[in-house]
């Protein structure tokens, strides 16, 4: 979730001029599909991914997980929301993924300038106000980008549905440099 424009100096190949053509964005995405699919031939994988991983990461658009950790198609599983927080959602794709499909390691990447930062439990109130009902999940908006991970780490850990928690790291990916600063599960919070 890009918080403003001013960070997103254009890797896009897009431009102003792309919003003035004719269709809507998603006739664009066909479009790019059809140029994709005549160059395509099957790679006959597996649905396993071949690298045993799977990456909870945040849906920001800054964010391309496979240049940034070197990942080839059919590597990893890439699960992505609001956030990268781990909820129900995710717990059940990691399920999922480890149970039926052989995955035995999560990484976890959370991110600056997330827009997660910027939220509070109030978009839910506002939300209520609104529509006149309330939504049934949290906004799990967060202030402390480390502990947040920190508390994401827990939730896999500590999930009863896993086979495979041993192997549970997480991240913060700056968006400016590209970097991934680990973070220590074991700091706990300020008081
Ligand atoms: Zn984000």
């Amino acid at each position: 979730m890009p918080t403003s424009q001013r960070n997103s100096q254009p890797l896009s190949q897009h431009t102003a001029a792309d919003q003035q053509r004719p269709g809507t964005v998603t006739d664009r995405l066909v479009e790019a599909n059809e140029r994709y699919a005549s160059g395509f031939t099957d790679p006959g994988m597996d649905a396993r991914p071949v690298l045993g991983v799977a990456v909870v990461a945040c849906m920001d658009a800054r964010i391309d997980l496979h240049e940034a950790l070197g990942l080839s198609l059919g590597d990893c599983h890439t699960i992505r929301n609001a956030g990268g927080v781990v909820t129900d959602d995710i717990i059940r794709s990691l399920t999922i993924s480890q149970r039926a499909l052989g995955t035995r390691s999560v990484v976890l990447i959370h991110h600056t300038g997330c827009g997660m930062l910027d939220l509070t439990e109030d978009f839910r109130h506002d939300l209520e106000r609104e529509v006149g009902q309330r939504p049934s999940w949290a906004v799990e908006a967060f202030r402390d980008l480390d502990q947040d991970v920190r508390q994401s780490m827990e939730r896999v850990r500590t999930s009863p549905f896993l086979l495979h928690t041993g192997d549970v790291r997480g991240f913060v990916f700056d968006v400016r440099t590209g970097q991934l600063r680990e973070i220590d599960p074991e700091i706990a919070p300020e008081p």
